[in-house]
């Protein structure tokens, strides 16, 4: 059985060691590096499981492997539709990046409000209230009765719900600030970013959500 193992992560830069040290080597901050556990071989095992989309890894050769086109979804805007490459894919994870102010939330907002008069939409905001979200859709314009609201930042815990509530797409807004319980270090922190980002990421693929 193997044994549980840690990794040591600079929360600056990202670097990977082996061991913890006081000074990255990297980027040369003092204190900045902190222990990233490696998940327990229970959840490691189901770690792998999911990457492809499918929830158990199969061997095929390559002429076996449907070539039918992933069937994508509109967006609702032809520009965002454009650059996804043609629209949204079920299963698929998508970074939305962007300065303070340049109107991420707006757009996935509007997005959601659009996607949810058809399919059911989850909106996970961890950096704003509910009643913020609410206010901006009416400043806005949206009337989205059915889009769904959801005010946490636990990665667990928003799984948990979106298992029940089975969106077809949901947005994440944003991973900064979303946590896992497993991982020691502060919300933001690289390791948090990385495995909250990579937990949501199978999540998308094993339920055939779109995140955002
Ligand atoms: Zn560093």
């Amino acid at each position: 059985m193997a044994k549980n193992k840690s990794s040591y992560v600079c929360t600056e830069c990202g670097a990977d060691y082996s061991r913890w040290l006081g000074q990255c080597k990297e980027c040369k901050s003092w204190n900045t590096i902190s222990e990233f556990r490696q998940p327990k071989v229970s959840n490691k095992q189901q770690r792998y499981v999911g990457y492809a989309g499918q929830t158990e890894a199969q061997v095929q050769t390559l002429d076996t492997i449907d070539l039918a086109e992933l069937p994508r979804f509109s967006a609702g805007f032809a520009e965002f539709d454009r650059v996804l490459g043609g629209g949204i894919v079920p299963g698929s994870a998508i970074l939305i990046g962007g300065e303070p102010g340049a109107g991420k939330s707006t757009l996935l907002l509007q997005t959601m409000c659009a996607l949810s008069e058809h399919m059911s939409a989850l909106y996970v905001t961890g950096e704003e209230s509910l009643q913020q979200v609410a206010m901006r859709a009416k400043r806005l314009g949206l009337t989205a009765k059915k889009l769904k609201l959801l005010s946490e930042t636990s990665v667990e815990n928003i799984c948990h719900i979106a298992e029940k509530e089975q969106p077809k797409t949901m947005v994440i807004d944003s991973i900064q600030v979303m946590h896992m319980a497993d991982i020691q270090s502060a919300p933001g922190s690289v390791s948090q970013v990385r495995e909250a980002a990579a937990f949501l990421t199978r999540f998308a693929k094993q339920n055939h959500v779109a995140m955002i």
